[in-house]
């Protein structure tokens, strides 16, 4: 049988016994009802997978000790950053659940003009404590060992501001000059995929992105929903220069 991967916050060293978090407490003894003694495996994005096992098991708490790390590499080869129009909520689960199952880096939320999500500063906290839990969820699932970034989420021209330098900046635009069949990949294998919320990028937008130094990119002939949009466009990059067909 598999054994369970738990994605945790934690500062993690061979041999030590540590208390889970919360989230990770009530998975293992409420929804697995695991038991002292069984195994599970942590990890904390550092690129390691740290085999556990369980010490205690209290109605608060779960104590497991920790074993020797064994390195996991399941990351792309390709640097692939997201810059996503906050979609509405499932559409946007959906895409950091996907996106993280292919290998991207990061995902940059960003509210433009047309975006149909607004949300107040507790509520856009609470969303990206959500966001996290997704992502971090989908590399229990898919075994990385690194967990991809998700920036707070901001305005068009502060999440552009925030950007690593470099990389080849993709904006995805049905009319793109672009073709992701016709490309040839940075030195840095880097990419930037900016991916318009369900309204599409605003020309004051895309005015921003040119500046931010985008270029469009089509995904064929069909108008494509925001999260198809995101999660083919990965997939394209990944299958042509990335691991996708390895
Ligand atoms: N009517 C909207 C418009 O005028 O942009 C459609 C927006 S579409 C639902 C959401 C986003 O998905 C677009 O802003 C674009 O980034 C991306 N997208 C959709 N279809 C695409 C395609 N065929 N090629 C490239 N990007 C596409």
């Amino acid at each position: 049988m598999r054994v369970t991967r738990v994605h945790v916050d934690l500062a993690l060293i061979d041999g030590d016994e540590v208390t889970l978090p919360e989230a990770a407490r009530a998975h293992l003894a409420r929804v697995l009802r695991l038991r002292e003694g069984d195994a599970c495996v942590l990890f904390n994005g550092d690129g390691r997978d740290w085999p556990a096992r369980i010490t205690s098991v209290g109605k608060r708490e779960v104590r497991v000790r920790l074993g020797r790390p064994v390195a996991v590499d399941r990351e792309s080869p390709l640097s692939i950053t997201v810059v996503q129009g906050v979609a509405r909520g499932e559409k946007m689960d959906l895409v950091l659940q996907k996106a993280t199952e292919l290998g991207v880096s990061g995902i940059v939320p960003v509210f433009s003009e047309r975006s149909e999500v607004k949300l107040d500063d507790a509520r856009t906290a609470k969303r990206l404590a959500h966001w996290r839990s997704v992502v971090g969820s989908a590399c229990e699932q898919s075994g990385r060992g690194r967990v991809p970034a998700v920036s707070a989420p901001s305005d068009l021209a502060a999440g552009l501001a925030n950007l690593e330098p470099g990389g080849m900046r993709l904006l995805l635009d049905p009319d793109g000059p672009l073709s992701f069949g016709g490309m040839e990949a940075p030195d840095d294998r880097a990419f930037v995929l900016a991916v318009g919320p369900e309204g599409g990028w605003s020309p004051r937008d895309r005015a921003q992105l040119a500046a931010a130094g985008f270029c469009g990119v089509r995904l064929g002939p069909r108008i494509l929903r925001t999260e198809t949009a995101a999660l083919a466009a990965v997939s394209a990059l990944q299958a042509r220069f990335g691991d996708l067909s390895g």
